[in-house]
């Protein structure tokens, strides 16, 4: 893919393909695998991460660490599975010792997470932490100001964003409740986005 052209890709299992064998930035030199994306790429309901870490880049699958247990758990605890759920990240490959991926690899990789909107269609987007929020909504607004509330995203779907699932791991007790609270909003948006006129 060049960056000078539009992406366009056949199907998702093309997108996949692409995205796989991605050498555009810099990360590609020190990744063990690209991490995609998993789940059900008809999903109404998307979740988007940061980046892959250590467990991920080794697995080639997004939020299997630490946090992902908890990413499962708070899915869990909504009534869904990660198998009825896409999971994707805003870079999809791992930026070297866990640091902030940087803006040009964020750039670089953004037709992949477009694509992958477009593809799936989702009904609600929920983005996990500053990252996937600000480049999603396109605002400089932190997420503890933005976390749990609603915005309107492209023609018919909304976007939540909650606290990254790492930064409830490190600030526990209150986060984790704030966590779980912004998850039944997620849960209540699904319902009522999904609902048959
Ligand atoms: N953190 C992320 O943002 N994404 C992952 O896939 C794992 C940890």
């Amino acid at each position: 893919m060049s960056l000078l052209e539009p992406p366009s890709f056949a199907s998702f299992a093309d997108l996949e393909r692409e995205a796989l064998a991605c050498t555009e930035c810099p990360l590609a030199a020190t990744r063990t695998r690209v991490v995609f994306g998993v789940g059900d790429p008809h999903a109404d309901l998307l979740f988007v991460g940061e980046g892959p870490g250590e467990r991920e880049d080794l697995t080639g699958e997004p939020f299997v660490g630490r946090a992902g247990r908890l990413l499962t758990s708070l899915i869990e605890g909504i009534g869904l599975s990660r198998g009825q759920v896409y999971i994707a990240n805003v870079v999809k490959c791992r930026p070297p010792g866990n640091r902030d991926p940087l803006p040009l690899e964020i750039e670089t990789c953004r037709p992949y997470l477009q694509a992958q909107v477009e593809f799936i269609d989702p009904r609600v987007v929920v983005t996990l932490g500053n990252f996937a929020t600000k480049l999603l909504l396109s605002t400089k607004e932190g997420i503890t100001k933005l976390r749990g509330r609603e915005f309107p995203f492209r023609d018919h779907a909304v976007l939540i964003p909650v606290f990254h699932p790492s930064a409830v791991l490190r600030n526990g007790g209150t986060a984790l409740a704030e966590a779980r609270a912004d998850f039944v909003t997620v849960k209540r948006a699904l319902a009522r986005e999904t609902r048959s006129p």
